[in-house]
């Protein structure tokens, strides 16, 4: 068997989208399920500097100055097409692990909104900072503060990386 990266359900595979690749349900999957375990490198500002243009647009953040991602593009495996969406069915438990917020139906693409995992540039490049996810709720822009938005702590509560989680328990 290959080795591999990281974890996707067999529920959900990689397809084409409009804006290039996405992850997409393959059959229906409840709530609260298990959709994505990462794996990957752990890196620190200055590794994430030295990444290709077409690198820095894979990493999420974990901590302060921590990011998740790969060194290589032949290293992408089909869980690292993630996408975002203001109106997402998926969300982080912990730092690695994405699990679905409601239940998602065969054919939904499966998204989490970025805002769940970004607090400084590095982790939203500019060009990804305009929305066209297309959810009635679209953002249009979307920038590396939104988790401190009232509105979206109430609805990712739980669901962030956990270094933004306690960031909004001190705030709160
Ligand atoms: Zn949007």
């Amino acid at each position: 068997m290959k080795h591999s990266f990281s974890w996707l359900t067999p529920k959900a595979q990689k397809s084409r989208t409009v804006h290039g690749f996405g992850i997409f349900a393959k059959q229906n999957i409840k709530k609260a399920e298990k959709i994505i375990v990462f794996g990957g490198y752990v890196m620190n500002n200055h590794q994430f500097d030295n990444l290709s243009l077409q690198l820095k647009h894979l990493p999420f953040q974990i901590d302060e100055n921590l990011y998740f991602g790969l060194y290589k593009i032949s290293e992408m495996e089909p869980a690292d097409f993630l996408n975002h969406s203001c109106d997402p069915n998926c969300g982080f438990f912990g730092e690695i692990t994405v699990v679905a917020l409601r239940n998602i139906n065969k054919g939904e693409e499966i998204c989490i909104d970025y805002a769940t995992c970004s607090d400084n540039y590095r982790s939203l490049t500019k060009d990804m900072q305009n929305c066209l996810c297309g959810a009635k709720n679209c953002r249009k822009k979307i920038s590396t503060q939104d988790w401190k938005k009232k509105s979206i702590q109430k609805k990712y509560r739980g669901f962030f990386q956990p270094f933004l989680e306690k960031k909004i328990k001190r705030k709160s």
